[in-house]
């Protein structure tokens, strides 16, 4: 598929979920969002009818994400649905990693091919502010099993926070790089209304990769070949095997080779992290829409997605729970 900038779109993030079991304080600000009903949300069989439209509009790579997918008790069945699609061949999903010990064995057996891990500190205290949870123990194991269970390379995705992480920096890269996990650092961007993490905390990609390069005392060598087609930025830590990735949706963004589309837990087709237009696939299905008609609307959608986010003159008001990052 092809939106009206020419950009390729084959990279569906669904949000199998809008609830989580922590409370990010970048993501939920004030503790809470509303929430989807339960009824509202696609079962297993909605979702993967909808994945399977998209497959055949040219979609290869799924990322599961939510909210807290694996709160969900079939993400297991989801995962297995999608990996009997026709078209799909890369599945991945994203994580708190609260409960990433327990089923990372089920999900590689459901025939995930990779994880990313959410994690924002490595101090337990500071954890404990971002998350409102006191659980970075069994994060950490969760990161453990998931390589041991072969749903690498692993990647640790960290927002960075001026005045609340940006001090661990140098501690999450002699944490990540020996064990081999991909270490990527992530700008905040202004979503749930939320200007704070942009005025506040807001950290440019920029000062993090300087921040890098003191730590590392050496040239970050940008990466050329194997960029991958994600928004990352990846660059060598001088002569030696590490890297590092950063994310700088706000400083430098990528919209001009975005790739992607989201569908949320209720089936709403959101076309751009920063815009609120999004196509009711769900409700159209759930009111008897035929696979031609669901089709059609998704053509319709991919036509009118923007050319870029407009973060900095108006935050988004939709909550990252709901669009799944
Ligand atoms: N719960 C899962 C997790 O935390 O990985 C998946 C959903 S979460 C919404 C997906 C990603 O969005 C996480 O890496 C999270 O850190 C990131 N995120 C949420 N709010 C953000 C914000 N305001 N700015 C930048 N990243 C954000
Ligand atoms: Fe939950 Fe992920 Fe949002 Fe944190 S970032 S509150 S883990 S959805």
């Amino acid at each position: 598929m092809f939106d009206s900038f020419g950009r390729h779109i084959e990279y569906l993030r669904v949000s199998v979920t809008d609830r989580c079991n922590y409370r990010c304080f970048y993501c939920m600000p004030d503790g809470h969002v509303p929430c989807a009903s339960r009824d509202e949300v696609l079962n297993s069989g909605e979702l993967t009818r909808l994945i399977g439209l998209f497959a055949a509009l040219g979609v290869r790579r799924v990322r599961i994400t939510g909210g807290e997918p694996l709160v969900r008790r079939d993400i297991h069945t989801i995962v297995a649905e999608v990996r009997q699609t026709p078209g799909i061949d890369d599945i991945s999903l994203s994580t708190n990693g609260h409960l990433l010990d327990e089923q990372a064995a089920e999900l590689r057996n459901a025939g995930l091919d990779r994880i990313n891990v959410s994690l924002d500190s490595l101090i337990p205290d500071v954890f404990h502010t971002v998350t409102g949870h006191d659980a970075l123990k069994r994060v950490l194991k969760g990161l453990d099993t998931a390589q041991v269970q072969g749903l690498g390379p692993v990647k640790v995705n960290t927002v960075v926070m001026k005045g609340v992480n940006d001090g661990e920096i140098g501690q999450f890269l002699d944490y990540c790089v020996p064990r081999g996990l991909e270490l990527r650092f992530i700008e905040t961007m202004p979503l749930n209304g939320n200007d704070v993490v942009r005025t506040r905390h807001y950290m440019p990609a920029e000062d993090i990769l300087e921040r890098v390069r003191t730590h590392c005392g050496t040239d970050l060598i940008p990466e050329t070949t194997g960029r991958g087609a994600g928004p990352a930025r990846y660059f060598r830590l001088g002569a030696g095997p590490g890297r590092v990735g950063v994310i700088s949706a706000m400083s430098q963004h990528f919209c001009a080779a975005c790739n992607r589309v989201r569908l949320t837990a209720t089936g709403d087709l959101v076309l751009c992290l920063g815009h609120e237009d999004a196509v009711p696939l769900g409700r159209l299905m759930r009111d008897g829409a035929s696979d031609r008609t669901l089709t059609q609307a998704i053509l319709e959608g991919i036509a009118r997605k923007p050319e870029r986010h407009t973060f900095h003159d108006q935050p988004s008001a939709q909550p990252m729970s709901r669009l799944g990052g």
